[in-house]
């Protein structure tokens, strides 16, 4: 297989800025095609990673302590990773001298032999990826699933053949340049005021993301969430249109109707399964599972494949992740929620009364606006860290006991939600007083119900 667009290459001799998972892929990508590369960070060379350094064992000058625009002499493309702004002096200066400017998403793409299905949003994203390639996996098609999420697409673009498919979780940030993508299906799961600070004004965030649409032709296809308004009122490109919708029908995509989740396509509407059987909880998982059958409906996947992939996924780590039983008590970790936004919607996903875990670093949130759905939802609540006196002050009329650590706070839900109940850990804080990162929180807790189910509690 040529690469049709990879001819003719994007540059012969190119800087790559940013020296992460990203940087890294697309600078070992342009050397395998034999292209003269140096991989930039400000970082200094020692802080960079060993994985990095050893790039020179490919080719690769590595440049470490180094954005100035002087890196740019004799260079005829810049590959920029995502987390670098847009308005970066490096960008700037090779605007200014006409070098190209691309992401590393693009670069993946002009690489790529199989046909990209690509999920943005402000919310969802990794679920809805994820999903999407489970499902696609579970059919038994060959499907990488990168981006934002697991490995930079660089890293996998050539590893999938033509009659693959690559599943990639966008961020907005990696939107911000692109000029020639061109995704066989474009899925935009919700937009809400997210990183404005990076991209101003929520038009031009929203116009960000019909980036993702522009060059589609009418053999591709668009997926918008037809229940949120800023999506569903946005036509970028002339991909063919399917919709998601947690609640009403649609003419063509998949929604919700009498408790089933329904997929139309080509005329014809079929109930799937009822929405109890699909494993993962909440009302916005409802959407994301929405959003990923119609993403892959262009596949015309056996719905039986469908339904048992939905009643198996149980999710990505950290995200209402089922955490063990002990006793007749159900945990689950939800340590990635570290807002209130995904607070609310993890307090809106159990039938049952909770008993919460929460608290953190306290960015400064009001938490006051959760009151009402807190005293509904919660039977208790368990509070941690430096947030858990404007949490206890926010949060009149439910009872609220403080945990000086995670174990305590563990063992006091796990009183107080005997002999069924559930505990949930969703901090609707960040992780930094008490813990490396919010991977790091989740897996104590698991750790901690662990040692619960083995006997340590107290009773
Ligand atoms: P992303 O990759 O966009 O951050 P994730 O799938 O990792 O999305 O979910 C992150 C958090 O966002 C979840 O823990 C949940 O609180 C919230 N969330 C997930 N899906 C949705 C949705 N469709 N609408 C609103 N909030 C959501």
């Amino acid at each position: 297989m040529t690469f049709d667009r990879w001819n003719p290459p994007p540059g012969r001799k190119a800087l790559v800025a940013g020296a992460a998972r990203s940087g890294v892929a697309a600078a070992r990508l342009l050397a395998r095609h034999g292209a003269d590369v140096t991989l930039c960070d400000r970082r200094a060379t020692d802080a960079l990673s060993e994985a990095t350094r050893a790039l020179a064992a490919d080719g690769v000058t590595v440049t470490g302590g180094r954005d100035d625009a002087g890196l740019l002499d004799g260079r005829d493309l810049l590959v920029w990773s995502p987390g670098i702004p847009v308005d970066h002096a490096l960008i700037v200066a090779a605007r200014e001298r006409g070098i190209p400017v691309m992401g590393e998403l693009e670069l993946g793409f002009l690489a790529a032999k199989a046909p990209l299905l690509c999920i943005t949003g402000t919310n969802g994203k990794s679920t809805t990826t994820d999903l999407t390639g489970a499902l696609l996996r579970a059919a038994g098609r060959e499907v990488e699933v990168c981006g934002n999420i697991g490995r930079a697409i660089c890293e996998v673009a050539e590893d999938v053949s033509d009659s693959g498919l690559l599943v990639v979780e966008v961020s907005s940030f990696q939107l911000e340049t692109v000029e020639k993508l061109k995704p066989w299906v474009s899925t935009w799961l919700n937009l809400t005021p997210d990183h404005l600070d990076r991209h101003g004004d929520l038009e031009t965030y929203a116009a960000m993301k019909d980036r993702l649409f522009v060059r589609q032709d009418e053999s591709d296809w668009a997926v918008r969430n037809a229940d949120d308004p800023a999506v569903a009122s946005r036509r970028a490109g002339h991909g063919a249109p399917l919709e998601f919708s947690p609640t009403r029908p649609v003419p063509e995509g998949a929604y919700f109707e009498d408790g089933h989740l329904v997929t139309a396509w080509r005329g014809g509407r079929e109930r799937l399964m009822p929405r109890s059987e699909v494993r993962l909880p909440g009302p916005h998982n409802l959407a994301n599972v929405l959003a990923a059958l119609t993403t892959v409906m262009p596949l015309e996947l056996p719905p039986e494949v469908l339904r048992a992939t939905l009643r198996e996924y149980g999710g990505l780590e950290h995200r209402l992740e089922p955490a063990g039983s002990v006793g007749g008590v159900r945990f689950v970790n939800d340590s990635k929620a570290t807002n209130t936004n995904s607070l609310e919607v993890a307090l809106q996903s159990f039938p049952e009364k909770i008993v919460l875990i929460a608290g953190g670093r306290d960015k400064g949130q009001d938490f006051s606006p959760l009151a009402p759905l807190v005293r509904q939802a919660c039977r208790q609540v368990v509070l941690i860290g430096e947030g858990a006196p404007a949490m206890e002050q926010a949060w009149t009329g439910v009872p609220a006991v403080r945990a000086e650590s995670l174990r305590e706070a563990v063992e006091m839900a796990y009183l107080a939600a005997r002999p069924d109940g559930v505990v949930l850990l969703s901090p609707g804080c960040s992780s930094y007083d008490m813990f490396k990162d919010l991977e790091d929180r989740g897996r104590r807790f698991k750790d901690e119900v662990a040692r619960l189910a083995q006997g340590g509690a107290r009773t």
